[in-house]
């Protein structure tokens, strides 16, 4: 079939497996020739640093998480075992991006002899933790780092099977904002009226940090967390113009449930000398964060000062960062007063945060957006469904189950 990419209400409702392969090719490519090559202070080579070997990523097949399988398996040959939910190809129907992206990530680990496999499923049911207990056992022993990336809009319960929905809302007040559409390109009003309380309770269930206390809980019980083991889930705070519908809304209650899951978790696995950590990441156009209303145009003057400044970075950079420099370096690992890992600390540099405040105050309803980068984040958000890249000859028909 010819793949076309359709998008509805800032969701990509097709994905390119001959483009979700490039993304992830080029993404490999990067971390290894910065692996072996880099003279980037920030983005050292990773000779002799203590990167782990074997590695667990919930959420590992698109955005931030499959970010993390890459920078662990092609910086430093690392093992690894994805957990994901996926839409599987038809004839006629494409897959979810994450899908090309873990059978294309899959494929070529396999080839330099690196162990890499998927358990497809709903990751907080018990059946998927059984399932990846099992397959830690068979292929990995034990793992050193369980990387903790899940963004769903929904979480059952396996105590007492209810659903929980996750909502984008502010707290207490409603919530008026300039937005932009992503494909009409026209800054427009968002008004966001406020959750209910159960909808807050719900959003933290789903968002917050008790399905990743579950998890180090099985798999300590398990004996599956090798000695000195770590567990990292990724947060965002983000600039004071978003915070009501951020990090004061819905989504932040549940930010702030799990980053207090962090303490608890490094007390629990004392008995292994782990750690568990919350890396606060950047502002990047991933599936999950291109919905979050106003987000995208703070992005798109983001991305736009970010680059000026040189200092834009892509997830897989953003990560390559977080370990080599700040988890794995060799020295202690710096946090802020609240016990937080920031490879946001670029984003939040007071230079930058006036700058887009400054270009937001510039915005008009109505019109086009002005002195911002709609054209990066869009062209991400294609590439990370595999569309936009220009040497892909997107007219040709390919068959949507082969990647
Ligand atoms: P994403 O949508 O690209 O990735 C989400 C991953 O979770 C995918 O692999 C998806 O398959 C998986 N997933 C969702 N529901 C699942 C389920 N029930 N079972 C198994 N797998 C499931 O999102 P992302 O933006 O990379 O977000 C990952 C984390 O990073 C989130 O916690 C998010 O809040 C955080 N974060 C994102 C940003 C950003 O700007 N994108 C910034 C800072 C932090």
């Amino acid at each position: 079939m010819i793949i076309t990419k359709k998008v509805l209400r800032n969701v990509s409702l097709t994905a390119h497996p001959v483009g979700c392969r490039r993304y992830v090719e080029d993404q490999i490519a990067w971390v290894e020739s910065h692996a072996k090559h880099s003279t980037q202070e920030h983005y050292p080579q990773i000779e002799n640093l203590p990167l782990p070997k074997r590695v667990l990523i919930l959420g590992g097949s698109t955005g931030y998480g499959l970010s993390s399988r890459i920078v662990a398996a092609f910086a430093n040959g690392a093992d690894t075992i994805n957990v994901s939910f996926e839409r599987e190809p038809s004839e006629n129907k494409t897959a979810t991006p994450g899908w090309y992206n873990t059978m294309a990530f899959e494929d070529i680990a396999k080839r330099k002899g690196l162990k890499a496999s998927s358990v497809f499923g709903d990751a907080f049911s018990t059946q998927v933790k059984e399932a990846v207990a099992q397959r830690i056992q068979d292929e990995l022993g034990q793992v050193d780092l369980v990387i903790y990336s899940l963004a769903s809009p929904l979480r059952n319960d396996p105590a007492t099977g209810q659903t929980y929905k996750s909502v984008l809302k502010p707290i207490g007040k409603t919530f008026s904002a300039l937005s932009v559409d992503l494909e009409s390109e026209i800054v427009k009003q968002a008004t966001i009226e406020p959750a209910t309380e159960e909808q807050v309770t719900e959003t933290v269930k789903v968002m917050g940090g008790e399905d990743w206390s579950l998890w180090i809980d099985f798999l300590l019980k398990k004996h599956l967390l090798a000695k000195d083991a770590m567990t990292v889930a990724y947060s965002y705070i983000g600039p004071r113009i978003t915070y009501p519908v951020y990090r004061e809304g819905t989504i932040g209650k549940a930010k702030e449930h799990l980053e207090n899951s962090a303490a608890q978790l490094t007390n629990k696995l004392k008995a292994i000398n782990g750690k568990a950590y919350v890396s606060v990441n950047k502002a990047l156009v991933t599936r999950a964060s291109a919905v979050i209303p106003v987000v995208p145009l703070y992005m798109a003057l983001l991305y736009q000062v970010m680059k000026e400044k040189g200092l834009h970075e892509h997830c897989t950079q953003q990560i390559y960062r977080l370990f080599t420099t700040l988890l794995y370096s060799n020295k202690a690992i710096p946090t802020d007063s609240e016990g937080r890992v920031r490879v946001d600390d670029w984003e939040m540099l007071s230079e930058i945060q006036q700058e887009v405040e400054r270009r937001w105050a510039l915005q008009q309803e109505g019109k086009p957006l002005v002195q911002g980068d709609l054209g990066g984040v869009w062209e991400e958000y294609e590439q990370i469904h595999g569309f936009g890249f220009s040497d892909i000859d997107y007219t040709k028909d390919v068959d949507p189950r082969i990647v």
